[in-house]
């Protein structure tokens, strides 16, 4: 379980994440939703110990992020973080992660079956996939260290019907397994088909979080929360 209590983070004078508080549940996938630059990578970064905070403290399985030793073994993200890779293969990329989680290499094989990278694919450079196949392999690369929490920044980018099906049968799975999903879009059916409860996200702060049926039935604040966010 993923808990955010008063996350907050500066630029200069700007505030791009203004006092977020949140649960997401193991067992649950949680959607985070809200337009460009409202502040959904910048508190994944943050959860992924990339951005550090100003103030607020963010707690994975009830120790502070900045605690826990490893914490790839404790929590996958996928950001597009492809352009760092670009030069190596698919299979440098998770074979250099197994490593640095301590893991055997028969994990990476585990991991390209789990994402249907071929022997062929993963041979090639990053720089020449397309984007679903980087989502693909950055979905291998999150998920390499067996986490209790997966962080997953607009992961539908670049994934074509079937894709997105595989996707949320992967994500669904995993959250039926008792990991916790928190997932970004800016795209309410995107989120709204997979996630169990759902975040708002406008200008920095959350403006409404529940489960979809609550969200629904206060339709009306959510809606003008989504279209204000
Ligand atoms: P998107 O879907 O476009 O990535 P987002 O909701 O993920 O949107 P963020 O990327 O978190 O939004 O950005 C929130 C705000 O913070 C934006 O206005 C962005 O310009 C600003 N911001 C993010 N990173 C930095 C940075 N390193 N320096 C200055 N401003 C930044």
């Amino acid at each position: 379980m993923i808990t955010v209590q008063g996350l907050t983070k500066r630029y200069g004078g700007f505030t791009a994440v203004d006092d977020v508080s949140f649960v997401a549940r193991a067992g649950q996938v949680t959607g985070f939703l809200g337009p460009n630059g409202a502040g959904k990578t910048t508190t994944m970064r943050i959860l992924a110990g990339l951005t550090h905070q100003d103030a607020g403290v963010a707690t994975v399985g009830g120790h502070r992020l900045q605690d826990i030793p490893n914490p790839g073994r404790h929590v996958g993200i996928l950001l597009d973080a492809s352009a760092q890779h670009a030069g190596r293969t698919g299979r440098e990329v998770l074979t250099l992660a197994a490593k640095t989680m301590g893991l055997p290499g028969s994990r990476v094989d585990e991991m390209l079956e789990l994402v249907s990278l071929s022997d062929d694919e993963a041979k090639r450079r990053v720089r020449n996939y397309s984007l679903g196949m980087r989502q693909r392999l950055g979905i291998a690369h999150a998920l390499m260290g067996d986490p209790q929490v997966l962080i997953l920044d607009e992961p539908a980018n670049g994934l074509d019907p079937a894709g997105i099906r595989w996707m949320r049968g992967l994500l669904r799975g995993y959250a039926e397994r008792g990991g916790a999903v928190l997932l970004s879009s800016h795209l309410l059916h995107e989120v709204e088909q997979i996630a169990d409860e759902m975040l708002v996200i406008g200008r920095g702060k959350i403006v409404a979080a529940g489960t979809k049926s609550e969200l629904l039935a206060s339709a009306g604040t959510f809606v003008k929360a989504v279209d204000t966010a």
